[in-house]
């Protein structure tokens, strides 16, 4: 009996899955998953979880995990150690960089690993491999929100923390179904609106779950936010109703955003985006009778040409109505992945240093320099976008890619395939034999969050430590591991023993972090960047003023852009996102069976009129054709879509239905996040039912 106790382990851990950022006690057995068991102490979710981070962890015992290295021989893998898998990438990567230089290579870091396997897969990309080609998947995602909240406030994070929104009066949702993607805070503003009569307003393309539940939802034709957001901040201007205080004391620029508002006029907005004249100004109201507003938006505002812009809007208004700074109002841009916002903090982008000091900046890059002991590269490297432009190019032969299946979750998949077909020498880093893997050189078995120790920071910039539940399966190894034998075979001499002494060495420079130790993340503690020297963390941003100089915010005025325009024949709007019960396309999650039963496969949403227009039912199988590429996928004829809006979830088991086979290459014209969410398809009925 006491031996069978002995084998039963209870462990914190953090979810893998989306950047609410759970945290909760794993029960094990050996290997076996015996129970999560969240806790009161629990910063975010107290004692909530949704069904991913409830029961979402089979994965780890899948029969698919690679549990040993691989390097391709022709058409196949064959499993090798992994000092020969080493061999083969020293080799191959010292040959590329004598031939084309440093900056032929280029590196992928992942928001599914922890900060501190971020940190260093930045730092070899930089002080072992000389180039600022590094990047991560944020690029994708919340970019444009990050560039927005510079350009206005100072700080790429969320300003204030879930707490705060339910604090809110009211809380603006755009382009954001958290019902569905980021569940358990969606639980909280649900309660808010139960308990404190929270009032909720929701404006997106399609019927999603919060909007059901709303006080008020609009549907602004697709990539239109910008307008309508505008005409709301004018109106309120022009109502006298701005916060003329808070933009006095603590904002510039004021005169000029009011000049550049001037065509966004009732009229105007109500014709480009197809919303009442009543609508617009209802929104304004509730905007103007609330107290503390908070904005919350996703990736419906940020995968458009002018996503950087509309997020702009978005911080124009709440500086405008003098909603940022105090408990229950700012802004939210939700981040996907678990550790998005860490993979952006710790440096892995093209201009970032860790705490987002620049490469460019020669004081900043010096105190890196110093405590790395060597010379870095000087200006900005390529971004994921530019990369796969460059392989096609002929300009980047090899690439290091850890977790991220790009050639499923890159828009353009078909045009990302044929990049990775021509790159010279790839190397994988993942859990599973990826799409993305199928086309490496070398793939390196990694463990996931369950096997591994370090921190993973929410949308909330709430840095939480996870432990060892399980050992690694096989041969797999942390990630952290795997990037210092790397780094170690091209001269690096690291001798990490732990991610704590990764992370002290990350805090001891970047000043965000100064304060944060692991002994103050210990257990159920956490702690919210920036972090001051003597451990005092920020929930709040900008009490003491914005991230400027002269301490105050900036309004910057933007201007619309038009969704792209492809012929006639695409006569219906596609739209994508994410499903409650799968992460994003479903790598991980359909891999536990109790998930995968429940919803097997991807499949388009069609509106009921659309169906009967085209003469099909549920279950017909279609085919979606756009200008880049195909998908066949079943009907789910449903009210949330309406007339040639048309829905497909990210799910993707099968290669015929990833929804980015039809996306295009097209980009937000600052971050070059993609513009997922502006394509046009025509639907081909294959069997009516
Ligand atoms: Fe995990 Fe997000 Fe669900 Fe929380 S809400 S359990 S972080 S997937």
């Amino acid at each position: 009996h006491e031996m069978r106790e002995a084998r039963i382990r209870k462990t914190k851990t953090v979810c893998t899955y989306c950047g609410v950022g759970c945290a909760f006690d794993v029960w094990t057995k050996d290997r076996h998953i015996l129970k999560v068991e969240p806790q009161m102490e629990a910063p975010v979710n107290q004692i909530s979880t949704c069904v991913k981070g409830k029961f979402g962890w089979d994965f780890v015992n899948s029969p698919d995990r690679l549990t040993k290295p691989l390097v391709r021989k022709g058409d196949r893998f064959v499993e090798v150690s992994w000092d020969e898998a080493l061999d083969v990438i020293e080799r191959r990567i010292k040959d590329i960089q004598a031939q084309h230089g440093y900056d032929a290579v280029a590196f992928i870091s992942s928001s599914k690993a922890t900060n501190e396997e971020n940190y260093l897969m930045q730092k070899l990309a930089r002080a072992v491999m000389h180039t600022n080609n590094i990047d991560n998947c944020s690029r994708y995602c919340q970019s444009p929100a990050t560039e927005a909240l510079r350009r206005t406030m100072g700080l790429g994070g969320d300003t204030g923390s879930i707490k705060d929104l339910e604090l809110a009066d009211l809380v603006l949702i755009v382009g954001a179904n958290p019902a569905e993607a980021h569940p358990v805070l969606s639980t909280r503003l649900r309660r808010a609106q139960k308990k404190r009569g929270q009032k909720h307003i929701v404006a997106d393309v399609r019927r999603n779950i919060m909007a059901t539940r709303a006080d008020l939802f609009i549907q602004p034709r697709q990539g239109t936010d910008l307008v309508w957001l505008s005409a709301v901040t004018k109106y309120i201007i022009d109502q006298g109703r701005h916060d003329e205080a808070f933009l006095r004391d603590r904002v510039n620029g004021f005169d000029e955003y009011v000049k550049s508002l001037e065509k966004f006029t009732l009229d105007y907005a109500s014709e480009v985006c197809g919303l009442r004249k009543e609508e617009i100004i209802r929104v304004a109201e509730m905007i103007m009778e609330a107290e503390r507003v908070a904005v919350c938006w996703a990736m419906g505002v940020t995968q458009h040409r002018g996503g950087s812009d509309t997020s702009t809007a978005i911080c124009n208004l709440l500086l405008v109505t003098g909603n940022v700074a105090r408990p229950g109002t700012g802004a939210y841009p939700l981040r996907g992945h678990n550790n998005v916002q860490g993979a952006g903090d710790m440096g892995c982008a093209p201009p970032f240093l860790p705490g987002y000091e620049r490469v460019d900046n020669e004081a900043q890059r010096r105190k890196w320099e110093k405590l790395w002991g060597v010379e870095l590269p000087t200006t900005p490297g390529l971004n994921n976008h530019q990369m796969v432009d460059a392989i096609h190019e002929g300009k980047l032969k090899a690439m290091y890619l850890c977790g991220e299946d790009m050639a499923v979750v890159d828009s353009n998949a078909n045009y990302v395939e044929d990049a990775f077909r021509k790159l010279e020498f790839f190397v994988v880093q993942d859990v599973f034999l990826s799409k993305t893997a199928q086309f490496a050189d070398v793939v390196l078995p990694a463990a996931p969050s369950l096997e591994k120790e370090g921190t993973f920071t929410n949308t909330e910039r709430r840095i939480q430590r996870l432990y060892r539940v399980l050992d690694p399966l096989g041969d797999s190894k942390p990630d952290w591991e795997i990037i210092q034998m790397v780094a170690n075979r091209f001269g690096a001499n690291w001798h990490y023993s732990s991610p704590r002494e990764i992370f002290e060495e990350m805090a001891s420079a970047a000043d965000l972090f100064r304060g944060a130790s692991y002994d103050r993340l210990e257990g159920y503690q956490s702690l919210q960047w920036p972090v001051l020297p003597d451990g005092t963390d920020t929930p709040l941003l900008y009490t003491d003023g914005f991230a400027f100089p002269d301490k105050k915010a900036r309004l910057y005025p933007v201007d619309w852009t038009p969704p792209i325009e492809v012929g006639e024949e695409y006569d219906l709007e596609l739209n994508n996102g994410r499903l409650l019960e799968h992460f994003h396309e479903g790598n991980m999650t359909s891999r536990v069976p109790g998930i995968h039963e429940k919803v097997p496969e991807t499949f388009v949403e069609i509106s009921p009129e659309l169906a009967k227009e085209r003469g099909v039912t549920d279950g017909a199988l279609v085919r979606l054709v756009s200008p880049y590429g195909s998908i066949k996928v079943r009907v789910t004829v449903t009210d949330r879509v309406s007339g040639k809006h048309v829905y497909v979830p990210l799910l993707s088991h099968a290669d015929e239905e990833a929804v980015n086979r039809l996306t295009s290459s097209d980009h937000d014209t600052v971050t070059y996040t993609p513009a997922y969410k502006e394509m046009r398809v025509r639907m081909e009925v294959i069997q009516s039912c």
